[in-house]
């Protein structure tokens, strides 16, 4: 056996249970076998099975009180996967489907995503089976302080810098800021995503998509084209999505999908995004109230938005989104470009079927490492007690998404095949990881 499949094998038999967890685990080492069995370096330091098994890992009880006076109890995670080069950082996920599998996979995958950006952090990642839809502001308020409560114990600005997911955004992370804050009476950097009156950066709302788009751009370039012109298709109406279908419109893309866990609208004349950021991040509704309100607009509640025709797709909701079908669709009719929002958003059947068809895929650890890195730039303002301004930082973000771009194309080119995004994302994020484990002896 193979010292990577000797350490898969051992994964799958110690994380019995976790099916997205070991998906990534999956996919991670089977690309980067060519430099992992390259070197007697890696098996000697046992690489892979110290970054296969996270530092810590911390689950609790969350209790808070309803609206009718009732005592819930949710589950709070924490997960510290691999601090080699930074402190943990990674978000925080509130959603019914949460649990330690989906935690340690979102974890599993920031560390090599981390790396990528260039930046000093770590991987780690959290949240709770929390659901925030339908609960009132009293409600989430209570929720937010109870998790913070116990999750103070464990984070802090040069420990571990959670950061908003599915479900937390910046009301959510204002909450845990101000509980935080007052437990420990420490006014530090120990949480991104925080509102621009109390030390959050500019261009973080908008990091994850506008990211996503940039580094989609750079893909399209090397090809020789462009989002000008495009049809694009997007799922999700939260943070990435909005953001992705933002700059794509600017830079001359026609957005004329989107979509929340109910159904999807179809624009074909295209978007119009306020309406979406009303609907979205004003009044906390459905995405159904576009049909409502544009009449050019259908809502559908049955098929995806892949089943529309596109020349790039975004996937901008949850893992395991977009399936082997939904890729042959894509495939029939003709998708140029995919680019991966939302984390782990395709099948592995998907991936291979579009990589195996010539499309330029375009994997979630580059590509939607934007967000994560102006949270990064966010912890840099905070600890010189500055901000710096929208263009600054957006200049900054698009030149970290080319220095993504520019390693997982040369470690494609090197260590696997011309394009191999996939491989090239994890091999160039790995590089750094193990070679700071190696010297750190730990
Ligand atoms: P939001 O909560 O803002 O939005 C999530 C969107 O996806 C909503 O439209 C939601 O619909 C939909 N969605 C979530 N779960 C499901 C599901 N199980 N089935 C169908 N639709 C679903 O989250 P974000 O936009 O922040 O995150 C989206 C993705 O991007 C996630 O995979 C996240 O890990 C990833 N990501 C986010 C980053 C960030 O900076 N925010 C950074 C990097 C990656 P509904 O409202 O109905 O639940």
């Amino acid at each position: 056996m193979t010292y990577v499949e000797e350490v898969k094998a051992a994964v799958k038999k110690r994380n019995a249970g976790q099916p997205e967890f070991m998906q990534a685990v999956d996919e991670v080492l089977n690309t980067i076998k060519p430099v992992a069995e390259s070197d007697p370096v890696y098996k000697h330091n046992a690489v892979l099975e110290r970054v296969t098994e996270p530092d810590r890992q911390i689950m609790f009880r969350v209790p808070w009180t309803d609206d009718n006076g009732n005592m819930r109890i949710n589950r709070g995670y924490r997960v510290q996967f691999n601090n080699a080069i930074g402190p943990y950082k990674g978000g925080l996920r509130f959603h019914p489907s949460v649990d330690l599998s989906i935690i340690k996979f979102l974890g599993f995958e920031q560390i090599f995503k981390n790396s990528l950006t260039g930046l000093p952090i770590g991987g780690g990642k959290g949240g709770s089976d929390f659901d925030p839809k339908g609960k009132s502001e009293r409600e989430i308020r209570e929720f937010c302080q109870s998790f913070m409560t116990e999750l103070s114990r464990h984070i802090g600005a040069d420990t571990d810098v959670p950061a908003g997911d599915i479900g937390v955004g910046g009301r959510e992370i204002g909450y845990m800021f101000g509980q935080y804050k007052r437990l420990k009476n420490l006014y530090e950097g120990v949480l991104t995503g925080k509102g621009l009156t109390y030390g959050g950066s500019l261009v973080r709302t908008e990091a994850t998509g506008f990211g996503l788009v940039y580094i989609v751009e750079n893909m399209l370039e090397a090809a020789g084209d462009g989002i000008k012109g495009k049809t694009v298709a997007i799922s999700g109406s939260g943070n990435v999505a909005i953001y992705a279908a933002q700059k794509a419109t600017e830079l001359g893309g026609k957005v004329v999908t989107m979509s929340d866990s109910n159904g999807w609208i179809y624009a074909p004349d295209g978007i119009d995004l306020d309406i979406v950021k009303d609907i979205k991040e004003v009044k906390r509704g459905r995405i159904r109230e576009y049909a409502e309100r544009v009449s050019s607009a259908e809502y559908r509640t049955s098929g995806k938005v892949w089943q529309v025709k596109c020349d790039v797709a975004l996937p901008c909701a949850t893992q395991n989104e977009l399936d082997l079908n939904d890729a042959k669709t894509l495939i029939k009719n003709k998708v140029k470009a995919v680019g991966e929002g939302a984390n782990m958003p395709s099948t592995t059947d998907a991936v291979n079927a579009f990589q195996a068809a010539n499309v330029l895929f375009m994997p979630a650890k580059a590509a939607n490492a934007g967000g994560v890195a102006v949270s990064a730039l966010e912890m840099s303002q905070n600890s010189q007690r500055l901000s710096w301004s929208f263009e600054e930082t957006d200049g900054k973000l698009k030149q970290i998404m080319n220095g993504i771009f520019t390693k997982t194309a040369e470690a494609a080119d090197m260590y696997a095949k011309h394009g191999d995004y996939v491989s090239g994302a994890n091999i160039a994020g790995f590089l750094k990881v193990a070679q700071a484990m190696i010297s750190q002896g730990v």
